[in-house]
């Protein structure tokens, strides 16, 4: 830190992603990618695009805007596309937050959102999980702030019903509801046609988790075209070439690769099954997580050194140092090979004591 460094933000804590080895041939089981490569459409639509890196990308992604309003049934002014969730999340907590509108969200929840409103100073309303770290979502009516859920949640994994969203939309008719549905299409409903029916519900997703392209860094927002247009307002305002010309590319291909989609996603629904069973057959406590990763609690060994211990023996997981999940590791769901390391290490590990 220099001196130079402005005094509000001397006392921010950024977030701490999970580590990316430059090493390879770590198990990495860290940052729920997806372990399967991208489909060949989305190289080769890259590659095909890079040729024109001289040039601007279209600052309005209206061809990508097309093909996400059509595959999700929305008008393209209903939908603005991203640097990634992350940006979505960041402009939206910029439109409809401010020193004066807190922002309402879970105790246990994706660490970026706290981060964003120490950047932003907007004051947090903190609503603590169940002690099952279920949501209730009567604790969100009536609320007069904006709303961030994530559903499913990370790092739980628990997912809500769409129909107790639509309630939460509905008991805040002066506040937006920001639905963050990054793990969504791992067997669980969307909120997304219910924009149509809420102005005040903004759902994001991504294609990092279960479109194979975390590294191009591709995230849309859909709600109504005001909310749309809010976003957009802060969008030309920071960064209007936010999207680069080969991830718009990208978007636009795997929109279209729907079968290896759905393929993709139901191998890991499978291997997520198989792996929970495999964990509580060693002593393991689950939630049970609709997303790619599984939240775990080892009985036998404090999660922090079991977290020390897999990475020694080249397993990646992440462990979250916070006092509700201290017990816990998030450990991504991949290819069954992965998942058999991983075993082997905790057998290994456990065996050792
Ligand atoms: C991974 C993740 C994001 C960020 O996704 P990107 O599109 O990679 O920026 C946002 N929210 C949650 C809950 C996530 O797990």
């Amino acid at each position: 830190m220099s001196r130079y460094l402005s005094d509000t933000l001397r006392g921010l804590r950024p977030y701490t992603p999970g580590e990316q080895p430059r090493r390879r041939n770590y198990v990495k089981l860290n940052t729920n990618e997806s372990p399967y490569p991208p489909p060949t459409a989305v190289v080769r639509a890259v590659e095909a695009e890079a040729r024109n890196l001289q040039l601007y990308p279209d600052p309005e992604c209206r061809e990508l805007r097309k093909a996400a309003a059509a595959y999700y049934g929305l008008e393209p002014g209903q939908v603005m596309a991203g640097n990634g969730s992350d940006e979505n999340l960041f402009f939206a907590l910029r439109a409809f937050c401010d020193e004066t509108r807190p922002l309402a969200h879970a105790d246990v929840t994706y660490g970026c959102y706290a981060v964003w409103c120490g950047l932003l100073h907007i004051p947090e309303h903190i609503i603590p999980l169940e002690e099952d770290f279920t949501l209730d979502p009567l604790r969100y009516h009536g609320l007069n702030e904006t709303i961030v859920i994530a559903n499913p949640n990370a790092p739980t994994g628990l997912a809500l019903p769409p129909e107790d969203i639509g309630q939460i939309a509905a008991a805040n008719p002066d506040s937006v509801v920001i639905v963050d549905e990054a793990y969504v299409d791992f067997g669980t409903r969307s909120c997304v046609s219910m924009v149509r029916q809420y102005d005040n519900l903004l759902v994001v997703q991504t294609c990092s988790k279960s479109r194979q392209m975390a590294g191009a860094r591709l995230g849309v927002a859909m709600g109504s075209k005001g909310l749309i247009a809010d976003l957009e307002q802060v969008r030309n305002s920071l960064n209007p070439y936010n999207v680069n010309r080969m991830t718009q590319a990208a978007g636009i291909a795997a929109l279209q690769c729907g079968g290896y989609f759905r393929e993709t996603c139901r191998q890991v629904m499978e291997t997520r099954g198989w792996a929970a069973a495999a964990l509580a057959r060693r002593g393991f406590v689950l939630t049970n997580s609709r997303a790619n990763f599984l939240f775990a609690r080892c009985e036998r060994m404090p999660a922090a050194q079991l977290y020390a211990a897999l990475r020694r023996r080249g397993v990646l997981v992440r462990y979250f140092d916070a006092p509700r999940t201290a017990d816990w590791l998030r450990i991504t769901v991949g290819t069954r090979e992965q998942m058999e390391a991983l075993f082997a290490a905790l057998d290994a590990i456990l065996k050792e004591g």
